[in-house]
């Protein structure tokens, strides 16, 4: 059987969405040379979108981050497999994640990155998905809301599939 895709934001919803942090990060950034670090994988296309609206210059950095357990039921065992390269010591640092679903990514993240003693760490996140938060994290720059259910598109894989679809989807069914 096929996986059924359902359009949640088109392209231009986006868009719009990106267009907005953008303009909010430049207002609060401009000047500071802030370093944007980038989770992998499924923020690629988010960041690379970010930074050419913000129009400010600034950093990129990336960490990845994997998380075991079924997708569905967060072990909250997230193990980094890629980390930054820069010292983010008195850096204006800038997380940007794809989806915030449990929080536990980011939560394991954001204690890693304060314990370098940055000037400042914001988080921007594209999409939420309050349903299901399991861990406190304040997103400083969100995009999207999101009902639960399972996203794909703009980046954002099921099985490494789908990343490519400038769109974002809600897979029906799975395979
Ligand atoms: P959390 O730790 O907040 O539960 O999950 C964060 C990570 O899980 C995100 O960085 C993202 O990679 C992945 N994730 C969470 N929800 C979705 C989703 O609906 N679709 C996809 N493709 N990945 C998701």
């Amino acid at each position: 059987m096929e996986d059924h895709l359902k359009l949640l934001f088109p392209p231009e919803e986006i868009h719009l969405a990106v267009t907005r942090l953008a303009n909010e990060i430049r207002r609060d950034f401009a000047g500071k040379m802030p370093l944007f670090i980038g989770i992998l994988k499924g923020s690629f296309i988010f960041l690379s979108d970010l930074v050419r609206a913000s129009k400010i210059p600034l950093e990129i950095d990336f960490i990845r981050a994997i998380s075991y357990g079924s997708r569905h039921v967060s072990s909250g065992d997230v193990r980094i497999t890629k980390d930054i390269e820069t010292d983010i010591t008195n850096r204006h640092v800038i997380l940007v994640e794809d989806i915030v679903d449990t929080g536990l990514t980011l939560n394991v993240i954001v204690e890693r990155m304060k314990a370098k003693n940055p000037a400042d760490l914001k988080i921007c996140a594209l999409v939420e998905k309050h349903i299901r938060r399991e861990m406190p994290v304040k997103i400083d720059y969100l995009g999207l809301s999101a009902k639960d259910g399972f996203l794909v598109g703009y980046g954002l894989d099921y099985n490494e599939k789908y990343r490519y679809l400038p769109g974002i989807y809600i897979i029906e069914k799975q395979v």
